[in-house]
């Protein structure tokens, strides 16, 4: 039987199997361990349950313990919190409880681009919105890396409409509140409300934003003017103008107007900023606002209240969003502009992808003892895991990959101090 069509009724039929034969429950385990198993037993994990019904504040003593309620409870959500100082199985303290630590999140949702974007809205994604996810992921990974010197990061798509991201460095972990809400601040700078100039810069632009502004202009012309065609109608170029001060907004108008397309309005734009300012017709505090309005139209929108607090939760990776059927995959940064949410699969095609693995191998296996005189044990290799049977395999070894960086770079710190255990 195929089940290759997801819909959200079937999906509690589908999770009792997804957690039994696909998560990824080990490498899950072996992450929030981070070298020290007793830490898994302080994270606080929780559920969602069909019906809405969730389950805070639980922790696991072990891999085969958290399998074990997958399997009984199959949850339709997972999110992972924080780190506590002790055990959170006694549930009924947990107001006593201090959150320890825990990864430094972000959360980008495409709902938050509805003013910017003009191909979709709400809830639904496409090709063409999906450039605001690249460009907001590889702006914020250069940051992490070069501003914060963070190294360890994980990527996460969320099934639906959004990017996550999991800064895992022993250093991010342990941040407490306060320096979480200023790094969360300093990568926040479109601002909110109905301020005219939403992005304000600086007389001199810092490098960060520099260096943001270069990675906006690989995709400025083609996906914002071109595809989303901001200055495609009239009542657009009205929109794009709110952007500018009121009084300076006539002289921009005319000429924008005397052009059809966006490319040519903006061109239009630029040229009449250039002329004016040459004029001296601007105050001084104006003078970057080209770069200003491409960082409103392409600058990362954050949740940051996701990453102000140490103990917010986040939805945890190779979830299943019961809308779309689809699994929160991580990926790599440097391949965002290929990754492509329309292929992430569905829960019902990683089960299918096993029934015909394991079909074909069957058949395979019975040829093989028709022609030889070697027992079935002698033939067949060890059993793989299933879910390297299906296409969720590359999203698994990226994974992977994110664990290995995690533990070299604890090899690198504990060389120094010989035969101390390999905690991170
Ligand atoms: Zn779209």
């Amino acid at each position: 039987m195929s089940i290759s069509t997801y819909n959200e009724e079937i999906l509690p039929d589908l999770l009792p199997l997804y957690y039994k034969r696909v998560f990824p429950v080990a490498v899950f385990h072996k992450w929030l361990c981070y070298g020290d198993s007793a830490k898994f037993n302080r994270r606080e994990i929780s559920f969602t349950l069909v019906g809405d019904i969730y389950l805070r504040y639980q922790a696991f003593g072990s891999v085969e313990e958290f399998a074990q309620a997958l399997h009984k409870r199959f949850p339709i959500k997972i999110d992972i919190g924080a780190v506590y100082e002790e055990s959170l199985h006694m549930r009924s303290c947990v107001g006593a409880k201090t959150p320890l630590e825990r990864e430094v999140v972000f959360d980008i949702d495409m709902t938050d681009y509805d003013e910017v974007r003009t191909c979709c809205s709400g809830a639904d994604v496409c090709s063409k919105c999906w450039k605001f996810m690249a460009i907001a992921c590889k702006i914020l990974d250069a940051a992490l890396k070069e501003d914060f010197g963070f190294e360890n990061i994980l990527w996460v798509f969320s099934g639906r409409r959004g990017i996550h991201c999991w800064v895992a460095d022993k250093k991010a972990r342990a941040l407490d509140d306060n320096q979480r809400s200023a790094v969360a601040e300093n990568l926040q700078i479109v601002k909110g409300g109905q301020t005219t100039r939403k992005v304000k810069l600086p007389q001199n632009i810092p490098y960060s934003l520099q260096r943001a502004l270069r990675i906006v202009d690989q995709y400025f012309e083609k996906a914002v003017l071109v595809e989303q065609d901001i200055l495609g109608t009239n009542d657009r170029v009205k929109d794009f103008l709110q952007n500018v001060e009121e009084n300076l907004r006539p002289l921009f108008k005319e000429p924008m107007l005397k052009h059809q397309t966006s490319v040519e309005r903006w061109n239009a734009f630029q040229n009449t900023f250039q002329k004016l300012s040459k004029e001296q017709k601007f105050p001084k505090y104006l003078k970057h606002m080209v770069e200003e309005i491409k960082l409103y139209y392409s600058y990362p929108r954050l949740d940051i209240n996701v990453t102000k607090s140490l103990n917010h939760l986040l939805k945890a990776p190779f979830c299943v969003h019961p809308k779309t059927g689809k699994i929160s995959v991580p990926f790599k940064a440097k391949f965002v502009d290929n990754f492509d949410p329309s292929t992430v699969p569905t829960i019902c095609q990683v089960l299918d992808e096993i029934n015909v693995y394991d079909a074909k191998t069957k058949e395979q296996e019975k040829a093989l003892m028709e022609t030889s005189t070697q027992s079935l044990d002698e033939q067949v290799n060890v059993k793989i895991k299933d879910y390297k049977k299906t296409s969720l395999l590359k999203y698994v070894t990226v994974f992977n990959e994110f664990l290995r960086g995690l533990q070299n770079a604890a090899a690198k710190t504990n060389s120094a101090k010989k035969g101390a255990a390999m905690e991170y």
